[in-house]
């Protein structure tokens, strides 16, 4: 049976990046095109202009019957003075987070040598090179903890939040960063803050037990594993990017961790990411970035990071590693034969449209 594919385009730059990842997933495909089925759907903005809803019974229906989301990006300027919960992103793209239980965000972030100029780091901090996985769980911890919330007067009143991680989901992250790290350098670094949170403790014991068992288990690639304070963690991105694989972290520190890696690769262009579900394959598949207003409709987005998205999509969930780093590959000749949207060109760069860079990596496949 064919795999299906929702694909959800989005506003602003989302239709015009979109087209560009499926012209590469088809050539990628080739004779295999039709074991994948795509149908497309409103969402977000364009979704409430035809319907009155950013996330419509219809396109919630094509998600559920659907093996994976290929989601653009949604908003925009036309739509921000609606009320909170009728918002693109809010009334979009939380719920379908929610909905589908996508408790795993995945951001690969990379610099490809060609653009080490578009990095803020100093040439010499990024010699070694840039290619690491934030695995960051997302459903769970201090921002999903109960109780939370205020109470008291005066002097005395608080603000509280309870930081909680339930075994079982440790094991359930962990075991993705396992398998993500076995496809890669086989190394997670788990990042932690178990010398002052009890949570972390259990964090650490979960990760260490898992790694050590998966190692035991006579699987095909035995993981290397250290621990780092989240402190540490932040410092050690900037100052020696090239020592990470694998990092896998909490809600939280996932969130800090993977902004401040992400600015590495040069471009919010040209960062893809994951978000997986606790039941099976099932993942969204989106830009780091949002729909970019101040560029849509002229043609110039980089689509870098959609089709990488897509990339994404097919390794995680139907298993074509293979494909995946053919499309990857695609993309790192491109830049290497000096392919360059407005995004990533340097002074005196020569900078090209979306469907150029699209035709590029194409040719390159
Ligand atoms: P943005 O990511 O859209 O844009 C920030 C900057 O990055 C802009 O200068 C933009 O031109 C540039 N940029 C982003 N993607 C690019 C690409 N592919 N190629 C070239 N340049 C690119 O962030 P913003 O301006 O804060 O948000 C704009 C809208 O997007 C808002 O309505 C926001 O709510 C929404 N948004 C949506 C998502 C999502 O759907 N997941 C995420 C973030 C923001």
């Amino acid at each position: 049976m064919a795999h299906k594919i929702a694909v959800l385009a989005g506003d602003g730059i989302g239709p015009e990046v979109m087209e560009s990842a499926l012209a590469v997933l088809s050539r990628a495909l080739g004779s295999e095109s039709d074991q994948f089925q795509f149908e497309a759907a409103l969402v977000g903005g364009a979704a409430i202009d035809a319907t009155g809803s950013p996330l419509p019974a219809e396109t919630l229906k094509l998600c559920e019957q659907s093996d994976a989301i290929l989601f653009g990006s949604v908003g925009g300027p036309k739509w921000e003075s609606l009320p909170h919960e009728k918002q693109p992103e809010r009334g979009a793209l939380l719920p379908l987070r929610k909905h589908f239980s996508l408790f795993a965000n995945l951001r690969p972030v990379r610099l490809y040598p060609e653009l080490a100029a578009s990095s803020p780091l100093k040439a010499e901090r990024i010699a070694a090179g840039v290619d690491m996985l934030i695995v960051r769980e997302l459903t769970g911890g201090i921002y999903f903890g109960q109780p939370k919330g205020r109470s008291g007067d005066g002097a005395d009143e608080k603000g509280f939040d309870t930081m909680v991680y339930h075994r079982f989901e440790v094991e359930r992250i962990t075991k993705l960063a396992l398998e993500a790290a076995a496809l890669r350098k086989q190394r997670i670094t788990s990042i932690d803050k178990a010398n002052v949170l009890t949570t972390m403790v259990l964090w650490r014991e979960v990760v260490s037990q898992m790694v050590a068992e998966y190692n035991q288990s006579g699987a095909s690639a035995s993981i290397a594993l250290d621990h780092m304070y989240v402190d540490n963690a932040a410092m050690q991105v900037i100052l020696n990017p090239a020592r990470f694989d694998v990092l896998l972290c909490g809600n939280m520190f996932g969130d800090i961790i993977s902004d401040e890696a992400s600015v590495l690769g040069g471009s919010l262009g040209m960062l893809a990411s994951a978000s997986l579900s606790s039941s099976g394959s099932f993942g969204l598949y989106e830009p780091s970035g949002g729909t970019a207003p101040d560029i849509a409709g002229k043609g110039i987005a980089n689509p870098i990071a959609q089709i990488l998205s897509a990339a994404l999509m097919l390794r995680y969930s139907f298993e074509r590693d293979d494909l995946a780093r053919r499309i990857e590959t695609a993309v790192g000749r491109a830049i290497s034969a000096g392919a360059r949207t407005g995004d990533i060109a340097q002074a005196g760069e020569q900078s090209i449209s979306t469907k150029e860079m699209t035709e590029s990596i194409i040719q390159n496949l």
